[in-house]
């Protein structure tokens, strides 16, 4: 056996994805790695495959109950003998399955950190040969990452206890630079090969929605959408409960998870949802993790997440088969408070007060730049992709923005008197009292600063309030003005800002002094600040135009698909597994186009290995076979 017909006649797949031929490459050569890639690239084949093929077993830590059950139960679908210890076991089946394990039985066993240094494991691991342990969702052992776990710390104290060090591989989604360090440094890998591959999910339709009613939105989004399944994240349970009721008056199949629910109701809905007998869900942050439901067709954000790479890893979770799927955020000025709250109510007490406060600042910058997401007019792939440090083209195609007919509008003279009354009022007010300011207006803001005996009060009287937000917002994100942290964020010049507006008073006083000896002053090339706007129709063409750019052919015969669909669920619910444990949405769609009938057929289908077909192959080839005869289709 080799890494080929492994991933061939066990997993049923035609070919390695982007980096994962690298990783087993390096850890057959008994070198460790450290892989990363973005949710839904493949990670998990990345160890499962060399586990196969070294003597002896692999320990596999992950961080979630949930996680582990998912990945057990799929390498069992296609024959590879593996389990899970973890505190969902009693202490019976904890010690049946050491039993197995001891035995021999199991390649893979996967276990929770916190059960590594448990005197029945460690009792194993000395008596068994362990060839390598993989780290799956390795950040969870960095600060630096969002989902500290001190747990994973244990980590290294077990592989001290190992008689022989094997391998090490480690594997997560958490591309910055603080946590791959941290990574390598505290697993203590040794010279790994590092892998990153790109983080641009092409399927994913990325948007940013600004609706008045956002409840409205989500049920318009949802009537065009019927039938598919998808996944709507809210920051608060109160938002989940009210948005989960909403949406079941309306009639939709729909469910929740949050923290205050009961662990047996998460559990049930939790698998209502992955059981696609409630496709939707409506869920808290505490959602997600471990879920590999590979159909889900779009991720919407009911309210902003507190920075990009959650945003990013939620969103994520849509389309992990390839097929387009959308992410949306629905914004709402009220996030951004809600989300600077949170962090300044972040108590940690494992930190001394520097790091809190440090913690607190990287915070709230990282919240920054979620809330820029949503006012940039630029390709949104791109502005995550540079977040991450890759660099993708400034336009891709299949987001909201590159589809959107934008103008460019010259508004260097706003954006002077903007910039004016943050100098002349000395860096002292925040948005709203500068904006007020320069419209103005006569608000309790401004009677209370005074703001209207300010020099350039009512200079911009005859713009739009709403303008004046754009230009401010736009001034923030291209870098002239910043916020400081805290409860009331002043707005203050950063050099660029400063140099500006001083250059510009230069000419203008050059200007005005050559005016006085009669001479015309000379054009000087001088920087101006362009405000890139949606065209005043936007609203209508994006939609058809979308499916184009994301890269997936037309489905031939969506009714075969459908009952093909149909007879999955029914599988899965016999055999209390969640139908993309079966075969994924990609898989059906290709055995609807390509219609296989014979095994030989069925065995170039992506995703049906020697071990799928004999399961379940023939079961879908009769549904193929009857599909071409009630419609007079000849077999190939
Ligand atoms: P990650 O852990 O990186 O988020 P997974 O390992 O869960 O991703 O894989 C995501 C999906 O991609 C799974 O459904 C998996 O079966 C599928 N997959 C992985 N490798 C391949 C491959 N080489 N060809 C086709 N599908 C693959
Ligand atoms: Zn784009």
């Amino acid at each position: 056996m080799d890494k080929y017909s492994i991933l061939k006649d066990t997993f049923g797949y035609t070919g390695f994805r982007e980096g994962q031929e690298e990783l087993m490459d390096g850890l057959l050569s008994r070198r460790d790695v450290l892989g990363i890639m973005p949710t839904g690239a493949g990670k998990s084949l990345c160890f499962q495959i060399p586990a196969l093929l070294f003597p002896g077993i692999t320990v596999v830590i992950s961080p979630l109950i949930s996680l582990m059950k998912d990945q057990v139960a799929a390498l069992n679908a296609v024959g590879v003998h593996a389990a899970y210890i973890n505190s969902s076991l009693s202490e019976g089946q904890i010690r049946k399955a050491m039993e197995y394990a001891g035995a021999g039985r199991y390649k893979i066993i996967y276990v929770a950190p916190e059960r590594m240094m448990t005197e029945s494991f460690l009792a194993l691991t000395e008596s068994v040969e362990i060839s390598m342990v993989a780290v799956d969702e390795a950040h969870c052992i960095s600060q630096w990452g969002q989902d500290f776990r001190p747990s994973y710390l244990k980590i290294v104290d077990f592989i001290h206890t190992l008689p022989t060090r094997p391998v090490i591989g480690a594997f997560t989604a958490t591309a910055t630079r603080a946590v791959k360090e941290d990574i390598s440094c505290i697993l203590g890998l040794n010279q790994p090969l590092v892998v990153v591959t790109g983080y641009d999910r092409k399927n994913l339709f990325f948007s940013v929605e600004k609706p008045k009613d956002r409840q409205q939105a989500i049920l318009l989004y949802l009537k065009e959408n019927q039938q598919k399944s998808g996944i709507i994240y809210c920051n608060t349970r109160k938002n989940v409960d009210e948005l989960c009721t909403l949406l079941a008056q309306n009639g939709y199949p729909v469910t929740r998870y949050h923290a205050g629910l009961l662990d047996s109701e998460r559990k049930a809905n939790q698998e209502d949802f992955i059981y696609d007998r409630k496709p939707i869900m409506v869920a808290t942050n505490a959602f997600g993790m471990g879920i590999d439901k590979s159909n889900v067709r779009f991720v919407l954000h009911y309210n902003m997440p507190k920075d990009i790479e959650s945003y990013y890893q939620e969103a994520g979770r849509a389309g992990r088969d390839g097929e387009p799927a959308d992410c949306i955020l629905y914004y709402a000025a009220k996030d951004v408070r809600v989300n600077e709250f949170l962090i300044d109510h972040q108590e940690n007490p494992e930190l001394a007060r520097e790091d809190a406060d440090l913690l607190r600042e990287r915070n709230y910058e990282r919240l920054r730049k979620m809330t820029f997401y949503c006012f940039t007019n630029e390709c949104l792939r791109d502005y995550i992709l540079r977040y991450f440090g890759e660099y993708g083209g400034n336009y891709c195609g299949n987001c909201k923005n590159c589809l959107t007919e934008f103008q460019n509008v010259d508004v260097t003279a706003e954006a002077l008197a903007i910039l004016e009354m943050v100098g002349s009022t000395r860096e002292r007010y925040g948005i709203q009292a500068i904006s007020d300011a320069v419209h103005g207006a006569e608000s309790e803001k401004v009677r209370r600063f005074q703001l209207d005996k300010a020099p350039g009060y009512g200079k911009l009287n005859g713009t739009s309030v709403v303008r004046i937000r754009q230009i401010m917002n736009d001034l923030l994100v291209k870098g002239y003005l910043t916020l400081t942290p805290g409860d009331y964020p002043v707005l203050k010049f950063t050099d660029a800002g400063r140099r500006f507006l001083a250059e510009y008073k230069k000419q203008n006083q050059d200007v005005m002094g050559k005016a006085e000896i009669g001479s015309r002053a000379e054009a000087k090339s001088e920087e101006k600040i362009i405000l890139k706007l949606p065209r005043e129709r936007e609203q209508a063409p994006q939609r058809e135009k979308k499916a184009k750019g994301s890269g997936t052919a037309e489905m031939k015969n969506p009714q075969l698909f459908e009952r093909l669909r149909r007879k999955r669920y029914q599988m899965a619910q016999q055999a209390h597994i969640p139908p993309y444990i079966i075969f994924s949405d990609k898989t059906l769609r290709e055995m609807s186009n390509l219609l296989p009938v014979t095994r030989a057929q069925m065995l170039l289908i992506n995703g049906v290995g020697n071990r799928k077909y004999e399961q379940y192959g023939e079961i879908f080839a009769k549904e193929i076979r009857e599909y071409m005869n009630e419609n007079g289709m000849q077999s190939r």
